[in-house]
């Protein structure tokens, strides 16, 4: 017997095939998703949005992801690196603008010239803010004291998408090597929950290859981790990059778009008190988009403070919006559209993720 959206709302635990039909439905059916999802929300953290303000610190990369613009061996990728004065004063904007937390993202680099370099700006954010500022870094695949060491100069959450939690369709967009290894990045999970992060990863929603099946997985792969944070955002090509070529895969793009906001509700849905963050990638597509996010059940929002000249380069994917603004317009404008959400904002607050302060009773 075929059940019907309402049905499976009312149930307690979901199986695959539950998931995969709620991924499939129509607008009208969707629409139960997202309100069922807005109430847990509600409930469970509150209708409340954190802030964490992003610095795109570099885009120098290691690695060769076949979807990503800012890979190794493109060489039509405009490369930069922020001074650590540029970065203190993006992190002191964030500051000063009143939000808890801040994000460092770069390309993956391994070396211990750059952990020396993380570990002093981790130790002059705390110093230059009162240690009022929270710090989640993504930085990648990194070793175990790596982690250990940026942890205990002040960071405390971290960010590593596992992309896709299904090896065969992990090996369609990463070459077959050392340095792009599904169990590397497994372990890399692993070590950053033993060394005491919130932990935060995610997926890529509408990639070639991907079926309704691997996305379902997915949200399991997440439950099953017992994850504390999630970034989830569509899959945007990228025309300077290896996956571009299977690009005639791709569902539309409002379909990419419309299938992250259920991704977005249903781990809500079945993760309800952790954290899940409005992907920059959902304002590429839709103006509104991260904020459509916020209303089917995200609740934290990355504004971007990379100093305007840098933004340009940091082109993971195709049409990045606001690369042409200062990190002061970025806020006027994040306050009233938050508004239009109906949630408060948590100003000051480190909005550290409930999940994981359950998990650590
Ligand atoms: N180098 C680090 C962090 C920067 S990349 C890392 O890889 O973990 C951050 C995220 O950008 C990646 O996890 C990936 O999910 C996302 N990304 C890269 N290229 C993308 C694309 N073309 N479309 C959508 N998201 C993309
Ligand atoms: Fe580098 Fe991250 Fe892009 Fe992969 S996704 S190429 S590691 S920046």
């Amino acid at each position: 017997m075929i059940k019907t959206v309402d049905e499976i709302l009312t149930q307690d635990i979901y199986s695959r095939e539950d998931i995969v039909s709620l991924l499939q439905t129509n607008k009208e059916d969707r629409n139960k998703i997202f309100t069922h999802a807005s109430k847990i929300k509600a409930d469970y953290v509150g209708k409340k949005v954190y802030y964490r303000g992003l610095v795109e610190m570099s885009n120098a990369c290691s690695k060769n992801c076949y979807y990503c613009g800012i890979r190794m061996d493109n060489k039509n990728a405009d490369r930069y690196d922020i001074s650590d004065d540029e970065i203190l004063d993006a992190v002191r904007f964030a500051h000063q603008s009143n939000y808890g937390s801040v994000v460092l993202q770069a390309g993956e680099i391994s070396s211990p010239k750059f952990t020396k370099r993380i570990s002093n700006l981790l130790k002059q954010i705390k110093e230059i803010s009162n240690h009022e500022l929270g710090i989640t870094i993504s930085l990648g695949e990194q070793p175990e004291e790596v982690y250990q060491e940026w942890f205990e100069n002040g960071a405390h959450r971290y960010l590593l998408r596992i992309e896709s939690s299904n090896p065969d369709l992990y090996y369609k967009l990463h070459p077959k090597d050392q340095k792009h290894n599904f169990e590397t990045r497994l372990e890399c999970l692993r070590s950053l929950q033993s060394v005491g992060y919130q932990t935060g990863t995610g997926v890529m929603v509408g990639l070639p290859f991907q079926t309704y099946d691997d996305l379902a997985n997915d949200l399991f792969f997440m439950k099953d981790f017992d994850i504390d944070m999630c970034g989830m955002g569509p899959y945007i090509e990228h025309i300077d990059t290896p996956l571009y070529e299977h690009r005639n895969l791709l569902m539309p793009i409002e379909d990419r778009f419309t299938l992250t906001l259920k991704m977005i509700s249903l781990l809500r849905i079945i993760m309800k008190d952790i954290n899940i963050a409005a992907a920059t990638a959902l304002q590429a597509i839709d103006p509104i988009g991260r904020e459509k996010a916020i209303k089917v059940g995200a609740n934290i929002i990355m504004p971007n403070v990379t100093p305007g000249m840098y933004r340009d380069s940091y082109k993971l994917y195709e049409n990045k919006p606001c690369t042409d603004e200062e990190a002061e317009d970025c806020t006027n404008c994040m306050e009233m559209r938050i508004g239009l959400t109906g949630d408060d904002i948590g100003y000051g607050e480190w909005g550290d993720s409930k999940h994981f302060l359950k998990r650590k009773k």
